[in-house]
């Protein structure tokens, strides 16, 4: 049965990806059902989106309670859930203010927009240069694209946007080198997702915040994969303590709808988009923010954090003991849930397809890591379970 629908999807949908063979129809907690009834447990989350788990009644309640209300009316009004939402995203990251885009990219635009709005206010035109990081990656649209920094994805796009200069991440002369008269902002992830898994160093961050202040360049730090709790912090920064100027989030904030922001500091805030500079017509929709805003609810009820922190650990030494057992896995990086496996010598999509076929839903990042970012309701139990369906799946 999967087959058939898979035959008819390919006739009509853009081949954009290469998709697993897997046609999922409903999901529970941690665990997902194919069209045939076949039971996975899922260490992916659709990307790093659903923390809470599938078919969490109180999140799908406040959703549906929301449908039979208001969807949608714009941002020429207020709505509650709107104004519920931008509050509880200011109190958990003690940033100042947020505007609501429809997905990650459209934040991560907002953001370089905003960047460049500041410096034109206060050093003029010729103060656009944005530094960005080599194997980052920030979304597909031509402007988010420009500071992604992976030349595969960008190539067959070019001219991009204009000003982007990159830098190695966790090489702070590197950074330093391309600062120049007209820089204006610094964009990366406090942990690089798709790009392989890799964590900032705590000296490397700090240090970007210090040139940062140095050269007044707003610090953009995108929190889309990272943030949300991944980490056993609600921002992956708050961990280092080095604020952002803008945040950038999406993937979990929403737990499955979508919806995204860029949240700005003070500085950020005060002196950049004004009335008229951005818009969006569905951005913040009373739907999406209903969301956004029991999510934040849950995760303070269901002590997601703390949780995430006992978890984690236990997770990281799960993955520590296989990296030990088994040569081709050469090391384990991440933090909290937010895991990888660096892979040697053998294809990462053979063993992510074996995986599914002993019904354990993972994905991979970069071209030879293990991805592991489940939902973060996850028990030490599942990830028993995981480890023993992954070392099936190894043979
Ligand atoms: C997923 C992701 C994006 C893009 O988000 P979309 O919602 O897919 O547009 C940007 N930055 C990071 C770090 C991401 O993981």
């Amino acid at each position: 049965m999967n087959n058939a629908y898979i035959d008819n999807a390919e006739a009509s949908i853009l081949h954009t990806y290469n998709r697993y063979p897997v046609v999922f129809d409903r999901g529970e907690g941690v665990h997902l059902f194919d069209t045939e009834g076949k039971k996975y447990l899922d260490f992916a989350a659709g990307i790093a989106v659903q923390s809470l788990g599938y078919g969490h009644k109180e999140y799908t309640q406040a959703l549906k309670d929301q449908i039979d209300k208001l969807t949608h009316i714009s941002n020429l009004y207020y709505t509650v859930p709107m104004m519920e939402a931008a509050g509880k995203v200011v109190k958990a990251s003690g940033l100042s203010k947020v505007f609501f885009t429809n997905s990650g990219t459209e934040a991560i635009e907002g953001a370089l927009k905003a960047a460049r709005k500041y410096s034109y206010e206060k050093y003029g035109e010729e103060r656009y240069e944005i530094i960005a990081m080599n194997h980052s990656f920030h979304g597909r649209s031509l402007g988010a694209l420009a500071v992604t920094g992976n030349e595969k994805y960008q190539a067959p796009f070019r001219p991009l946007l204009p000003g982007v200069r990159f830098a190695d991440y966790n090489d702070l002369e590197s950074v330093k080198e391309q600062i120049t008269k007209k820089t204006c902002a610094i964009i990366m992830e406090t942990i690089q997702g798709e790009g392989g898994i890799y964590p900032a160093e705590e000296g490397f961050l700090k240090g970007v915040k210090e040139l940062c202040k140095e050269h007044d360049l707003l610090l953009i730090l995108d929190e889309i994969q990272c943030g949300m709790g991944r980490t056993g912090y609600m921002f992956a920064w708050q961990e280092y303590g080095v604020e952002p100027d803008i945040m950038t989030c999406a993937k979990a904030i929403g737990c499955g709808v979508p919806v995204g922001a860029f949240v700005l500091g003070e500085k950020a805030a005060e002196g950049s988009l004004k009335a008229g500079d951005h818009g969006t017509t569905y951005g913040g929709n009373p739907f999406v923010c209903a969301a956004v805003s029991k999510v934040f609810d849950l995760y303070e009820k269901e002590h997601i954090l703390e949780h995430v922190r006992t978890v984690g650990g236990y997770l990281t030494e799960k993955l520590d003991g296989l990296a030990d057992r088994y040569d081709f896995l050469k090391e384990r990086r991440g933090k909290g849930l937010m895991q990888g496996l660096q892979v040697t010598g053998r294809p990462v999509g053979e063993i992510v397809t074996r995986a599914l076929e002993n019904g354990l839903v993972i994905i991979t990042a970069g071209s030879d890591v293990l991805r592991f970012v489940p939902p973060l309701v996850i028990t030490e139990a599942d990830v028993d379970d995981m480890i023993e369906r992954l070392e099936r799946a190894f043979v």
